[in-house]
Order: C-alpha cells, then structure tokens, then sequence
C-alpha cells in the first residue's frame, strides 16, 4: 500500500469528488485546495508528494502557482491539468516548470499512469557525486541546484532528473526509450516526443545558445549525447 500524498488543485466540486475518490481508492492520501492562494500554502507546508493542479482557478492561475512553487525550490512534481482549448497554457505551464500536463476532458486511467510514473522515484545511482561542475554549469545535488555563473537555474524536478541522467552517464550516446525508462519510469513508450520538449527545455535554461547546444547534443537518429 502506497501513503503518498498528493494535493488535488481544482475549483469544480464535481471533479474534485470525483477525483479525489478515485485517487483515495488507489492508496493515495488527497488533500484539496479549491484556489491559487489555498494552493500555495498546503504546498509549502511540506509532506506533499504530487500535485495535480488546474490552470483555471479563482484568484491565482496555476500557471502563477507553478512558477512561485519553483521560484521558492520547490520541486514537487506537478501534473497539470488544462482544457482543450488552453494549448498555450500547455506549453507555457511546462516552461514555468510543470512536469507533465493532461488535457480536460481525460481518462482516468490515463491519469492514474501519470500519476504513478510522476511518484515512481528514478532508480539510484550509485556514480553520482554531490556536485558537478562544467563550464559556468554548477549542479548540486544535494539541494537540487542548478547554476549558470553565478545565475541560479528554475528546473522542474523532472528536468533536474533529466539533467542528473545526463550528467551520470555523460559521453554516452542515450536513447529516447532509455530516458523514458530510466527518467520517466515508463515502461512501454507512449511517446517520445515528449523527451524532445523536456530536452528543449534544458537547453533552452542551461545552453549559452540553444539553437547550437554544446551541452547536450542531438546524436542523428539515436537519441542524445551530454558533452558537458
Ligand atoms: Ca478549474
């Protein structure tokens, strides 16, 4: 039986009951927060394993909620849940630091595998130091860190996860299906494309210019290289 937690974000009472019943059946713990502002205070307050959080809510957007949590170095996973119509807000809410998204309306088992993959820890590696450092990129481990210079670096927790991936297995040319295994915890591959945005991402925070990465490299038809 699993005792994790997970803060359920969302202002329509329907979904909530229902939502919070399902997650309630699987084992999980669910708190509830039906605005921005209620939100922020049971995440920071700790004990919090996952957060599902709705982009449309009363007083504080989730998009705003997902960029304090990560300016505050909180590195909760955060499963975000958009309408159809909000593709921006998808995008926009992956940027700001969300590890996944699912679009309104969703299958609920598509929700529970997202879920379990966002609470499924990546397996521990033993060849990990307490600290990196290449270049002006500075990674503590410890306290989940990252700098450029003397800048500090917002990632999502799957980015740092990714990032630490790279790092671990630096020279070594990996594949998509391996990051998703080994990052993203899925066993069977429901897509790969989604390995490509989260790199993006990295290059995006981590590359002097992104469009000429010279960190994490682009191996043809293979997958990807860390040259850091
Ligand atoms: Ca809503």
């Amino acid at each position: 039986m699993n005792n994790k937690k997970i803060l359920l974000v969302e202002d329509e009472p329907g979904l909530v009951v229902t939502l919070s019943d399902r997650l309630r059946n699987e084992g999980y713990d669910v708190e509830t927060a039906s605005d921005g502002k209620q939100a922020l205070g049971r995440a920071s307050a700790g004990d919090v394993d996952l957060i599902i959080l709705d982009v449309m809510l009363p007083f504080k957007s989730g998009l705003d909620v997902c960029r304090d949590l990560r300016s505050q170095n909180v590195t909760i996973p955060i499963l975000m849940l958009t309408a159809r119509s909000q593709i921006v807000d998808k995008v926009v809410g992956l940027k700001l630091g969300a590890d996944d998204y699912l679009t309104k309306p969703f299958d609920m088992l598509e929700l529970l595998a997202r879920v379990e993959a966002l609470l499924r820890r990546p397996a521990p590696s033993g060849a990990s130091n307490a600290a990196y450092q290449s270049g002006t990129l500075r990674v503590d481990f410890k306290s989940t860190t990252v700098w450029r210079d003397t800048q500090k670096v917002m990632l999502s927790a799957r980015e740092f996860q990714l990032l630490r991936y790279f790092i671990e297995h630096r020279g070594e040319t990996i594949s998509r299906e391996e990051l998703l295994k080994n990052v993203w915890g899925y066993e069977s591959t429901p897509n790969t494309r989604t390995v490509d945005v989260h790199v993006a991402w990295l290059r995006q925070k981590l590359e002097d210019d992104p469009k000429h990465p010279r960190l994490i490299l682009t191996v043809q038809g293979l997958g990807y290289r860390f040259a850091g």
